[in-house]
């Protein structure tokens, strides 16, 4: 697919690119960012005309009301570049549509689809250099929105800034991770903003993560608020538990984040034919699941690591071992999803979209 109303944005492109200066590999995930970047300020109560400019630091009030009130939603999403040079979105229209949800709910105004739109085609075309092909390798999108009106009265912002930038990303993590499922601390909770990519349900995520990092695990799988009976998510991850040859996945609601990657493994997963259940799932099924030899993978899916297994976990003081399979769905299922990505397969669903790079 491909979005049409493509709108003129200004751009003022870098006197010299710092690609040389880039060493594509040694990323640290998100800190090298290309050379420009989208600026689109609401005022007025309208979005003014979308800018593309040099990456680079920007002026702001110290009294801005994101630094006191945390009202910025964000998205995440990737570029890739197959191997003729041509450059692909993956489900982009969902990742325009779910900001506009996080907005939302933190009382932010909606984003124009023609802005967004042509600020990532415009952008992609600008940098296209930092894309650089191969499996694995991608241009990191990272548009978000902040609330810049100054003033440090606790009511949502007349003013906010609509921004994208972008980083050379190469794949996230490599291997497996050792997951802690949360007892005490919550990620969300109902009523509250857990759906929407809200910058403090991340901020709020640290501590408790340095708290399992300190005892050797390298996330936490969070539980139901309530009762923390109920496995929901996997740090910034949708989660999924093989259990025997069905494929269980909790449904979203308003605690959990309803990824583009989860329901993209949840179709892949349907149309390879496996039973695939999206219901909750308790920490009892799954430590018995575990006891009884049943429990076949874990996995986290998001668009950052692409697919994430799980090695072992702990919970009540107890420590389990998954078995490393050989064919694991994990393994399948990331390795469909490339291939759609990186344009090497059909696309049956229609979920890639082509960038017009102009040249
Ligand atoms: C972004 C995110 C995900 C994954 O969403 P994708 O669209 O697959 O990248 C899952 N959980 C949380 C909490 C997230 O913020």
């Amino acid at each position: 697919m491909h979005y049409e109303n493509v709108v003129d944005l200004k751009v003022t492109q870098v006197d010299q690119s710092r690609i040389d200066q880039v060493d594509f590999d040694n990323l640290m995930f998100g800190k090298t960012c290309s050379d420009h970047m989208m600026i689109c300020d609401y005022e007025d109560g309208e979005w003014k005309t979308p800018e593309i400019i040099p990456y680079g630091p920007m002026l702001m009030e110290p009294s801005a009301k994101v630094f006191h009130y945390g009202q910025a939603v964000f998205e995440g999403m990737k570029s890739y570049k197959d191997g003729d040079g041509k450059v692909w979105l993956f489900r982009p229209q969902q990742n325009f549509e779910r900001i506009n949800t996080s907005a939302k709910r933190m009382a932010i105004p909606e984003f124009p689809k023609e802005y967004f739109f042509s600020a990532l085609e415009k952008l992609l075309n600008l940098d296209y250099e930092w894309i650089k092909p191969g499996i694995g390798n991608s241009l990191y999108l990272r548009p978000f929105v902040i609330a810049t009106e100054n003033g440090v009265s606790a009511s949502p912002s007349n003013k906010y800034r609509f921004m994208i930038i972008t980083a050379p990303a190469k794949a996230y993590y490599e291997g497996s991770v050792k997951v802690i499922f949360a007892e005490e601390y919550s990620r969300s909770a109902d009523g509250g903003v857990g759906f929407a990519k809200a910058a403090g349900n991340y901020g709020a995520q640290f501590y408790p993560t340095n708290l399992a990092k300190a005892e050797g695990f390298d996330q936490i799988i969070w539980t139901d608020a309530d009762t923390h009976e109920y496995l929901e998510e996997a740090g910034t991850m949708n989660i999924f538990f093989r259990i025997g040859d069905s494929l269980v996945t909790a449904p979203t609601n308003d605690r959990i984040l309803d990824g583009v990657t989860r329901k993209s493994i949840i179709a892949l997963a349907e149309e390879k034919g496996i039973d695939v259940q999206v219901r909750r799932v308790s920490v009892k099924e799954i430590k018995d699941a575990a006891r009884a030899g049943e429990l076949k993978e874990i996995f986290g899916a998001g668009t950052a690591a692409v697919v994430v297994p799980v090695s072992a976990f702990r919970h009540g003081g107890e420590d389990f071992e998954l078995p490393q399979l050989e064919n694991s769905y994990a393994k399948q299922l990331k390795a469909n999803l490339l291939d759609i990505q990186y344009n090497r397969a059909e696309d049956p669903f229609g979920w890639r979209y082509e960038v017009e790079i102009e040249k």
